[in-house]
């Protein structure tokens, strides 16, 4: 079996409990759509269950930070509909995998280090409440996808981007979890955004996210739901490996 050597330590033990139905799931590759709550562990979880099963990952909010970026950039009124529109076809967004890590590019440079921070975040959701951005990064999505053997998150995947994907997983967690974990996370990146910025933000984001018009964030009848208050980064991979498994035995 071919092995993904961006797989963290620890979770290379997942590798030889589940051999044989990573070696079924990348032979036969699915499409696993990851939805849920703002900083609630999904791209971590996406990321590691691409290279268990050696699929692709795409952080689709990252798509939504690029176009934000590019339009604080600009000077852009993110309010101003047509303005934003009229920026769209000058956005061409690309991942790459660098020591290891994916990063994300906007025009051919990589952006990765200014998209997470405050500036974007507060932006983001409005942003993506138009429905001529989120056409676009949809279209772009589907074409992502095309080839299965893919694990995308976000918001909309599971109901909007990939309806039909094999496997759907909404993901959650208690706020102050989630907004200590990106507290801790922002330190190592030398980041000054306090505890409670971190959090309003979060609370924020959540409910321009789930209570927008076009693509709200919804959890689907047919996905299956991890809370990961009380779990580790191992304890996730493994329910979502467990859920990959019943489907293919
Ligand atoms: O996943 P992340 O927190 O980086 O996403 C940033 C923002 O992008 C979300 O709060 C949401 O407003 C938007 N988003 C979205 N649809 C997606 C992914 C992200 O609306 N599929």
């Amino acid at each position: 079996m071919r092995m993904n050597t961006n797989v963290p330590i620890g979770i290379t033990l997942l590798i030889n409990t589940y051999s044989d139905h990573i070696k079924t799931l990348t032979d036969r590759p699915i499409i696993i759509a990851i939805d849920g709550h703002s900083s609630c562990g999904k791209s971590t979880l996406s990321k590691d269950l691409a290279a268990l099963l050696s699929y692709k990952h795409i952080d689709t909010g990252a798509m939504y930070r690029a176009v934000t970026y590019h339009l604080i950039a600009h000077d852009v009124d993110v309010t101003d509909i047509q303005a934003v529109e009229s920026h769209l076809d000058d956005i061409e967004i690309d991942f790459q995998q660098i020591d290891g890590a994916c990063r994300t590019f906007l025009n051919g440079d990589d952006i990765e280090a200014h998209i997470r921070g405050l500036k974007v975040a507060e932006l983001v959701s409005p942003v993506a409440t138009i429905s001529a951005v989120r056409h676009n990064l949809v279209n772009q999505q589907r074409r992502m996808g095309q080839a299965k053997g893919i694990v995308m998150d976000g918001r909309d995947i599971s109901s909007v981007v990939f309806p039909n994907a094999e496997l759907k997983i909404f993901m959650t967690a208690d706020p102050k979890i989630r907004a200590e974990r990106r507290y801790q996370e922002m330190i190592t990146k030398g980041s000054k955004e306090s505890y409670d910025q971190i959090l309003e933000n979060l609370k924020k984001r959540d409910h321009i996210d789930s209570t927008r018009e076009d693509s709200p964030l919804i959890q689907v009848a047919d996905a299956h739901v991890i809370d990961t208050t009380n779990l580790s980064r191992q304890e996730q991979l493994d329910q979502a490996m467990q859920l990959a498994i019943s489907l293919i035995s």
